[in-house]
């Protein structure tokens, strides 16, 4: 018999319950044991839904209060010094919160540990933080409890509950080593295994301790490109995590294991799970290498896409897996189903026929179960279940509403000049000097104003049916209008109309292209209590009409200073949206490209002369192996320029893009060729600009001055100190000056005095550059 299972299950909730939970626990209007009925009762409803559909084996350990990267620190005792003396005993959940937050319902507020992205999904993690020092110890009895917990709800330790960890090699890779003692990394984390293996075979003893047969052990670094020191540390873990009576299973996902496979398969351990969405083309590799004592869990439902399976396929494939493997076939999910919606059964506004070509988690458990039974007990058992998918593969293949000629017509004639501007940079800069006018240092801002609690309400409003379209419009005037006005009083040099219409950035876009539709609940989470509901493409990317011309024309109405138009760009588009996946992604982001194009041109028309297309997820989609770089720079780059290469030369095209490292992928950053870049640096107190310095970047550059994050707002004299940093390493003509990202998030009161300030220090350096006549002096 094959044995089926999920590596995880979304944590949050149908109704974001957990999110509910713990930001009522932290506002104190929930208490501590409310808390913990919520996550009981979440943790119980999940078991069932996977137990129930008929599958083997339930996750246990998956549930977390924030974070399952946080959950194995406090596992190991990893909690630094600054959140208390947590030397012996228990971390308890408000350090646990404090070190996610910064802050809990009891305990003083201190500096949260670092954030970070998980692999390449838009799930963020807790940086575990070492000493070179560290010392670990079993510091939480979470994952224990959670399986007492299972099997007193009447789940069977031997047979049906599968603990779940991260296993040592992947938690030592995701964290970072602090403390004064070391600098930039010389100490290799590496070193602290050692120390670190002991607790992970207590932790293996307990589990075996209370009954259970196998473990899951999440190794998926083993989909990276690994240093050699890496991969040798695999094998003498492994051996060491030996536990009698006790089976691991290792768990890749993400990617296929390339050239960690035969590591992979060879680690003592007792069974090998593979993504075969991500990485379809490891199968044959592995099942000649995998020893003959060990199971294969193959992952074929795919745990980071809401499409149905294709049965067909997958039965094609799992068919002769079977034939090879006989029982020692295991199926799952691709990976854990945390990054899917919970339940598609509760969106009542997506029509049925796109709703037939969905699955959020649970219906992918019931995917799991249903390929199971094909292979036990044969396709006539679920015969239904296979008529129904094919049927719904055929409908949407064929259906008219995701295919439309003429869009992949305009596709297929993409030529490459329809990626360049017509003239080089150099030439564009006299053009647009000209056509603009502006002073040394110009000043603007990323976008957005803040989003207050009016806009809010005027949103709320008309999507409620409680004002008119036109009350609506005006509402939104006015935000633009006061906008405006204050920026002219702060003496900007490029202004912005403020974004008021748009509740996202993705989101406003989606609803106005052609191909996107939306969920009324299918969150995903992305950190701690936040979750996100992305957008769904699911067809042929068009434009009906303009998006955001009418807004921009009446900003730049109100003032003679140029008015910024402001667009997402497709390469983000994409990366935030849940995307089709019956056409390559670059196919995909092309005919994006296509639809902002014409935007870009209809602002042009309509007399903007400067245009932002924000790419603030350029780099997220940076494929997880190196080799595979090149390919995605490529197209993505070719996207951005078809979006911003229609334009005259004396329009000015500008792009942003913040919170991410930028060194490694400088040089198709300049590629984009825009005429301006405006980019966050707050983080690297303008280290960051090294970069831009030593790769000599071609164009204008605003680099951050105002770390939107931080509520203590700078000085004058700070920015003007960042600024002349800055133009040491970029050319003082080439500079802009600018916060770091969008101000939506803010007041208005700190935002007029940091922008006051702002302009006040560009005023500074004016005055310190140029002589009497306005032009630049010798090096200042
Ligand atoms: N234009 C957007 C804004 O200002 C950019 C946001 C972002 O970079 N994430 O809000
Ligand atoms: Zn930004």
């Amino acid at each position: 018999m094959i044995t089926a299972h999920t590596l995880g299950f979304p944590r949050i909730g149908v109704q974001r319950e957990l999110k509910r939970a713990t930001e009522a626990y932290w506002a104190g209007t929930l208490d501590r044991q409310g808390l913990e009925q919520v996550g009981k009762t979440l943790r119980a409803r999940h078991w069932a839904v996977q137990s129930n559909a008929g599958l083997d084996f339930i996750p246990v350990g998956d549930f977390s209060w924030y974070d399952h990267v946080l959950d194995m620190s406090t596992l190991l005792g990893v909690v630094p010094a600054r959140f208390g003396d947590v030397t012996d005993g228990a971390v308890d959940l408000d350090t646990y919160f404090r070190m996610a937050r910064g802050r809990a319902p009891s305990g003083a507020d201190v500096p949260a540990c670092e954030m970070t992205k998980w692999f390449d999904t838009n799930y963020h993690y807790i940086v575990p933080e070492f000493s070179p020092e560290q010392v670990f110890r079993l510091a939480s009895s979470k994952l224990f409890d959670e399986v007492a917990e299972a099997c007193a709800l009447g789940y069977q330790a031997q047979a049906q509950v599968k603990p779940v960890l991260i296993g040592p090699l992947t938690y030592l890779w995701l964290g970072k080593i602090k403390g004064a003692q070391i600098n930039n990394g010389e100490f290799d984390k590496l070193a602290l295994l050692e120390k670190l293996l002991p607790v992970y075979g207590e932790i293996l003893a307990k589990l075996a301790q209370l009954g259970v047969t196998w473990v899951q052990i999440d190794e998926p670094i083993l989909a990276l490109d690994l240093p050699q020191s890496w991969k040798n540390a695999f094998e003498a873990a492994y051996v060491r995590l030996q536990q009698p009576g006790l089976k691991r299973l290792l768990t890749t996902y993400f990617g296929a294991l390339e050239d960690n496979t035969a590591l992979a398969c060879r680690l003592p351990v007792d069974g090998l799970h593979i993504d075969m969405v991500r990485g379809p083309e490891q199968l044959t590799a592995v099942l000649d290498q995998l020893p003959s004592y060990k199971i294969l869990s193959v992952g074929v439902v795919d745990g980071r896409n809401i499409w149905r399976s294709d049965f067909a396929k997958a039965l094609a494939i799992l068919e002769q897996v079977k034939v090879r493997l006989g029982d020692r076939l295991w199926l799952a999910s691709s990976c854990s189903l945390l990054h899917s919606p919970v339940d598609l059964a509760v969106e009542s506004g997506l029509g049925e026929d796109i709703k037939s070509w969905l699955a959020f988690a649970t219906q992918k458990v019931d995917e799991i179960v249903v390929l199971k039974r094909a292979l036990n007990e044969g396709h006539a058992a679920v015969s239904a279940a296979l008529d129904r998918n094919l049927q719904a593969h055929q409908a949407r293949r064929a259906s008219p509403r995701i295919h439309h000629a003429a869009v992949k017509e305009r596709v297929a004639q993409i030529t490459s000049d329809l990626a360049e501007r017509h003239h080089a940079y150099l030439v564009r800069r006299i053009a647009q000097q000209q056509r603009l006018n502006l002073p040394l240092f110009p000043t603007t801002t990323i976008g957005s104003f803040p989003q207050t609690a009016q806009i809010r309400a005027a949103r709320r409003d008309v999507k409620a049916g409680k004002i008119s379209e036109r009350d609506y419009i005006a509402a939104m005037h006015e935000q633009i209008s006061y906008a405006v006005r204050k920026q002219e009083e702060l003496d900007l040099d490029v202004l912005v109309h403020g974004e008021a219409e748009r509740n996202d950035m993705v989101e406003y876009f989606g609803e106005l292209l052609q191909g996107f539709v939306f969920t009324q609940n299918g969150w995903v989470q992305s950190y701690g209590s936040r979750c996100v509901k992305p957008p769904v493409i699911f067809g042929d990317v068009s434009r009906p009409a303009s998006m955001t011309v009418d807004w921009t024309v009446y900003a730049q109405s109100l003032t003679p200073r140029p008015m910024k138009g402001m667009l997402t760009g497709p390469v983000t588009i994409l990366q935030w949206s849940f995307v089709r996946d019956d056409q390559p992604r670059a196919q995909t982001t092309l005919q994006i490209a296509l639809a902002l194009r014409d935007e870009v041109c209809d602002l042009e028309n309509a007399g903007i002369k400067i245009i932002q297309i924000d790419e603030p997820a350029l780099r997220e989609g940076l494929p997880l192996r190196k080799k595979h770089w090149q390919d995605y720079l490529g197209w993505a780059v070719h996207a951005f320029r078809i979006t911003a290469s229609g334009v005259r030369d004396d329009t000015q095209i500008h792009t942003h893009m913040c919170y991410s490292e930028f060194n490694d992928i400088i040089a198709s950053i300049a590629a984009l060729d825009a005429d301006v870049i405006t980019i966050e640096t707050s983080r690297s107190d303008m280290e960051l600009l090294d970069a831009f310095s030593d790769f000599s970047y071609p164009n204008e550059i605003g680099p951050g001055v105002y770390d939107i994050h931080t509520p203590r707002l700078p000085t004058t004299e700070e920015m003007v100190t960042l600024l002349e940093k800055a133009a040491i390493v970029i050319a003082p003509e080439k500079l802009w000056v600018n916060p770091d990202c969008g101000l939506k998030t803010r007041q208005w009161p700190e935002v007029e005095t940091a922008l006051t300030r702002m302009v006040q220090a560009a005023k500074t350096l004016r005055a310190r550059y140029t002589d009497e006549a306005g032009n630049l002096k010798e090096a200042g």
